[in-house]
């Protein structure tokens, strides 16, 4: 946010600047050194631009053909023109271009950067611009004067410049004339020379005189048009003046109009009486009615009197002042007086509505404006300031139908005095909360809301406004239901998880006492196979091998079980380390699968490329899932081949592991995943069939534990490709770079 003092200021200056009509060289430098201080710019360049001069830069060429400033608040190698980009090389983060012109003609840019970025904001976009206006019109008249000397000495060579001149005596009698004065005037040069200047312009003898001694004077010709008369000194008795028509101020409405001025301040102008002689026409903006100040001294229309005429005397000031024009009374703005050409120029700026603005346009706006909440910002005396989107859509107002209308209108019947009551409460507790009131929109409809007033007050402890942030009751309520929706999932979820919890401790530790029982059953099962107890018959021999094999299943089952049980109550820790995928392949589990393929008479390939990083997972638990994808692939496959791909993809370590086996159809190959799900059996014997439907549900637990995905493609009869993903932890691959 920025000072308002620093603002005012730089007005100031730049309107004293033009006083002492210094050189063109001289009034640029010092406009711009003062932007850089006041501001703190890093650098701030007026550079000329000659009409007609072709090959324009791009930036140049949109500031003048728009007359807008352009702004950039964060250069980049990506900004709009080239020249913007070596800005940003040279360290800029923000720019903001202004064409300069002069007698309607583009004569330069002025070029404000900054090292930060976000440099620009409305406020200070708006103060850049009244001080660019006042210098270019400065420089204009500037100009005008120059080619005017130059005309003097060569007086009779040209009278080429638009602006109407004439030599005369001091005594006011015209020498000479140029052609635009004659046009002026609908003269010829005969008509014209000899006559007194005062025949045309309503010129006194005092403003002659003063003409005569180089100051400038504000004339007006017999058919209203005013002019700003300027000279200089040719000899004791003569003189060159020239005459340039006011439409400058004409000018300054239109770009104030383009430039969307705020509404925060205007501009205004006294004559040397303290007469107000001109306003700006968004004074209407600041200030009802402004138009009555015209005609009237500024001294009439403000109350606190002795102050104003103190401060009169030490020209140029800014204080605040309360303004009555009679019909209305407006309080708290801040005059800042300067002198001017012929008088004075000011600034009236309302003190309140920058507050308010404050208020606004501080990180807060961006909030009330999307909340879903209604915000209505009222003044002191309940007057609508400012109002939030969803305000907008609720009510059905546009911001600028309902601003500035009594905020009580608001609200439907009985609830306006409850309104009120409830602004006189927040004035003296600072806030009334949730209080129930219907507000009507636009369209008639009731609107019943819950809403919270908070008063609004400035950093002396003064009371600037309220807030109020409403709820509409349709939305409150849904929000509630949503609220109450999402407790109860939460119960549940918290219920379940607890149920899951038991379950699985309870298959824990089921599973876990049957693994004693067997392992007995195993051990005097193969005693008895080894003779222990006595040779045993063939038959006998064949059973023995039945009861270990199936207990071998058996011990394989509840192990499994375990796992599962493990993985899925959340509680298993990874081991994690780098893993190198290539060297996997050297594990004597896998060597070993390696081996009952060949031994099937299937070709087994282990591919690992390049560029595949090391990962970080749990070894034992990647072997784990190698195991259980190749041996399903060895069951399954009769001919052909089991190869195992691992490459990169992406930001993930891809594995595949394909056979030529009897593939999966796409209804089975869904429910794959799933504990216990075994594809019903055809044509397969036991033996190569068994299996606890486990393996592939543990394979996709360790594999999420991993952050990975896990998944198969498969055809019926042709094959299958059962793939899983494992993600490079970047942060660790940077840290292998370095
Ligand atoms: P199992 O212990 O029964 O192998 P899995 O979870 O590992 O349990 O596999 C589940 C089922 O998926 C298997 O019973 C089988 O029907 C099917 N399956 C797994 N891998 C393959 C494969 N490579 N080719 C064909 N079917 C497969």
């Amino acid at each position: 946010m920025l000072e308002n003092a620093a603002i005012i200021r730089f007005l100031f200056d730049t309107i004293e600047l033009g006083k002492k009509w210094p050189e063109p060289k001289e009034l640029s430098e010092k406009f711009t050194a003062n932007i850089k201080e006041l501001f703190g710019f890093d650098e701030v360049l007026i550079k000329e631009i000659k009409p007609n001069r072709e090959g324009l830069l791009p930036s140049e060429e949109y500031a003048i053909n728009t007359v807008k400033p352009y702004v950039d608040n964060r250069l980049s190698s990506y900004s709009a023109f080239p020249e913007l980009i070596n800005y940003y090389n040279s360290g800029y983060r923000s720019i903001a271009i202004f064409p300069l012109s002069a007698d309607n003609k583009p004569i330069g840019l002025l070029e404000i950067l900054s090292k930060n970025e976000e440099k620009f904001n409305q406020e200070l976009m708006n103060a850049l611009l009244l001080g660019v206006y006042i210098f270019s019109h400065q420089l204009s008249s500037r100009s005008e004067r120059e080619k005017a000397k130059n005309l003097a000495k060569y007086f009779d060579a040209s009278f080429e410049s638009a602006a109407p001149q004439i030599l005369v005596e001091t005594n006011g009698k015209i020498v000479k004339a140029n052609k635009s004065m004659l046009v002026l005037f609908s003269k010829s040069q005969a008509d014209i020379i000899g006559r007194n200047v005062k025949e045309l312009f309503s010129i006194d003898g005092n403003m002659l005189a003063s003409l005569s001694n180089g100051i400038n004077a504000e004339v007006n010709s017999y058919d209203g048009r005013s002019f700003l008369a300027s000279s200089n000194i040719i000899s004791k008795n003569l003189m060159h003046a020239i005459f340039i028509e006011n439409t400058e101020r004409k000018k300054l409405n239109e770009r104030l109009k383009t430039f969307e001025l705020s509404n925060l301040e205007f501009l205004f102008e006294l004559d040397n009486n303290g007469k107000v002689v001109w306003i700006s026409e968004n004074a209407e903006n600041v200030v009802p009615q402004a138009d009555l100040m015209l005609g009237r001294n500024l001294i009439d229309i403000v109350i606190e009197k002795d102050k104003l005429n103190e401060g009169m005397q030490k020209v140029p000031f800014s204080m605040p002042l309360t303004l009555n024009l009679g019909n209305s009374v407006v309080n708290d703005v801040v005059v800042s007086l300067s002198k001017g050409w012929n008088g004075y120029s000011g600034i009236i700026s309302d003190n309140k509505l920058r507050r308010y603005a404050e208020v606004l346009s501080s990180n807060l706006d961006e909030i009330i404006q999307n909340t879903s909440d209604f915000v209505l910002i009222v003044d002191e005396l309940g007057y609508m300031r400012g109002l939030n989107r969803s305000a907008e859509q609720i009510l059905g107002y546009k911001k600028e139908e309902i601003v500035n209308s009594d905020s009580s209108n608001l609200y439907d019947g009985e609830a306006r005095e409850g309104f009120k009551k409830a602004l006189e409460i927040a004035r003296k507790d600072g806030v009334v909360r949730n209080f129930f009131a219907n507000v009507r929109s636009k369209n008639g409809e009731v609107v019943p809301s819950y809403q919270t007033i908070s008063r609004l007050i400035d950093q002396s402890g003064k009371l600037i406004g309220y807030v109020i942030i409403g709820k509409e009751l349709a939305t409150k309520r849904k929000i509630e239901d949503l609220e109450d929706m999402l407790a109860e999932a939460k119960r549940n979820e918290e219920r379940f998880k607890g149920e899951s919890d038991l379950k699985t401790q309870f298959i824990y530790n089921i599973s876990h006492e049957l693994k004693t029982p067997i392992t007995n059953i195993k051990g005097f099962s193969s005693l008895l196979q080894k003779g222990e107890f006595g040779e045993l018959n063939e038959e006998q021999k064949e059973y023995v091998k039945i009861i270990l094999e199936e207990s071998e299943r058996l011990m394989q089952l509840i192990q499994q079980i375990l796992d599962v049980a493990k993985l899925s109550s959340g509680k298993i820790k990874l081991d994690l380390q780098e893993v190198n995928l290539s060297k996997l392949g050297e594990n004597p589990s896998i060597k070993a699968l390696e081996e009952v393929a060949t031994n099937k008479g299937l070709i087994f390939s282990w591919n690992v490329d390049y560029n595949v990083p090391e990962v970080i997972a749990d070894p034992n638990r990647l072997i784990q899932v190698f195991v259980n994808l190749i041996s399903n692939a060895i069951k399954f496959t009769e001919h052909g081949s089991i190869s195992v791909k691992i490459y990169r993809k992406g930001k993930n370590v891809r594995v595949e592991v394909t056979d030529t086996g009897i593939g999966i159809s796409k209804e089975d190959q869904r429910k794959l995943f799933r504990k216990f799900y075994q594809v019903p059996k055809k044509g397969l014997t036991k033996q190569e069939g068994a299996g606890t439907g486990l393996g592939l549900s543990i394979a996709k637990e360790i594999i999420s534990l991993h952050k990975g995905r896990i998944g198969v493609n498969s055809e019926v009869g042709k094959g299958s490709t059962f793939w899983f993903t494992i993600p490079i932890d970047l942060r660790k691959k940077k840290e292998q770079q370095n």
